[in-house]
């Protein structure tokens, strides 16, 4: 079996994995980085001959899986494209956005390559997508078979990520290969815990997203919405509002879910519930899927449940921050010109609001530079925007989609595969993991895949 990692740097980034198994060629992932700009925001592609390959296999719909696949498509036309039926309606949706996104960025930042692709070019590569079930096996020619003896193979797995993301089993060569794709071993509100093979995997190849972290003492999914209902209680009784900057897909509806619990308990009353356009348009598609997928609340219609009012970046300069609102706004990063990034501006100084951090934020990113700072520090939320002295409350709570390490460790211990590849990871969270493996499992073979080296196990 060959591999080769595509992204360009050891990072979380934009995630691709080059495979040959059973004399035929794919690629895991097609994502794009979330913070570089053209060219360098794109996978590696230049290593795989244009035209070689016999399938694109995606785990999931996020920017960092999926962003970048109608450029891999356009190099590869031949090449077969699989992933879940929700995980095909939700990159729909974010790879139009995308192309929108990119649109401005060439005007505004005068990007010349953007974007790298258009709407018409989008509508084709839907319509070539595979989408496929839950354990069930595939060819990489598109047929479904009764079960694994037939080539070179492939079955995904619930990862508990979002909704549709997968772990992906390949079956070849009498090897038999995992990729874990982004995977969560706890319950979150709304989206069930993965459930993953644990026996007869050969090659293991594992995010590490959280492995610079240890998962707080105490922890509990249960535990972290008591104290996130309790601080929106004493935000609205401060008199301000709450921003809280998240991801369209995923986190936007897992909050949404949690609120509506707070409301159908009574412990959350006429606050009125602010959410973007993308984010609306994502959650159109969880409601459609409610009763199809395994999930929490099954058949639970979240905007007709809450009801929230939609926010563009054309209203947003005159809504009030008001009192006793949650604004729910993207990106969960806070990048410029983003609504959370343009809202975040109006709070900042006043010390009646709130902003509240529910999720993983680059250290580098306006998020991740605010929810380390302290009050009455100046803060800034991109290049050439005034510098603001922070007064509002900010609060941090972990409602990760991520496993914790400490999970993903006793997974690989359970799989004890032969050869455990750490993958979306940034240095530190591998080094975590590499040391942890070394020195507790002796037996399983670390690598570390250094981009653009080809590896054969
Ligand atoms: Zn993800
Ligand atoms: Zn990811």
């Amino acid at each position: 079996m060959r591999f080769i990692n595509l992204t360009r740097r050891t990072e979380i980034g934009a995630n691709a994995y080059f495979l040959e198994l059973g004399g035929k060629k794919l690629v895991l992932d097609a994502g794009l980085h979330p913070k570089e700009e053209g060219e360098a925001a794109l996978p590696n592609f230049r290593l795989v001959q244009d035209g070689s390959l016999d399938a694109i296999l995606v785990s999931h719909a996020h920017q960092d899986h999926v962003g970048s696949l109608p450029v891999l498509m356009r190099r590869h036309p031949q090449a077969l494209v699989f992933m879940t039926d929700p995980t095909a309606k939700l990159s729909d949706v974010m790879l139009h956005n995308s192309v929108n996104v990119m649109l401005r960025q060439r005007e505004e930042l005068g990007i010349a390559i953007y974007p790298l692709f258009t709407h018409r070019e989008m509508e084709r590569a839907v319509e070539a997508w595979q989408t496929v079930g839950f354990r069930q096996h595939w060819t990489l020619e598109g047929e479904r078979v009764p079960g694994p003896d037939h080539g070179l193979t492939f079955e995904m797995y619930e990862s508990g990520h979002i909704l549709g993301a997968a772990g992906i089993l390949l079956r070849g060569e009498q090897k038999t290969v995992f990729y874990t794709g982004d995977v969560n071993f706890l319950e979150q509100t709304l989206m069930r815990s993965a459930e993953f093979p644990e026996t007869g995997i050969d090659v293991l190849i594992i995010e590490t997203t959280r492995g610079d972290r240890a998962l707080a003492s105490g922890y509990s999914r249960k535990g972290e919405e008591s104290r996130f209902l309790a601080a929106i209680q004493a935000a609205f009784e401060r008199g301000g509002s709450i921003l809280i900057p998240v991801f369209a897909l995923g986190k936007t509806q897992e909050l949404l879910t949690m609120l509506y619990l707070f409301k159908r308990q009574g412990e959350l009353k006429h606050a009125p519930i602010y959410i973007g356009g993308l984010s609306t348009k994502i959650t159109i598609v969880h409601d459609q899927l409610a009763s199809r997928v395994s999930r929490q609340y099954e058949g639970l219609q979240l905007l007709d449940s809450i009801e929230p009012r939609v926010l563009n970046s054309r209203d947003i300069s005159k809504t009030p921050v008001g009192r006793g609102k949650i604004f729910a706004l993207s990106s969960g990063m806070m990048t410029e010109k983003t609504l959370s990034n343009q809202f975040a501006d109006r709070l900042l100084g006043d010390a009646r609001q709130s902003l509240f951090f529910v999720g993983y934020a680059d250290p580098d990113s306006p998020a991740g530079r605010l929810k380390s700072a302290q009050m009455g520090d100046l803060v800034q939320l991109g290049e050439g925007m005034p510098s603001r002295e922070l007064a509002c409350q900010v609060s941090v709570f972990d409602f990760s989609a991520h496993a914790p390490r400490e999970l993903l460790l006793e997974y690989i211990r359970k799989v004890s595969p032969k050869v455990v590849v750490l993958v979306h990871g940034d240095p530190p969270a591998v080094s975590w993991f590499e040391s942890k493996i070394s020195t507790e499992l002796p037996g399983v073979k670390v690598v570390v895949p250094l981009p653009g080296i080809e590896y054969e196990f």
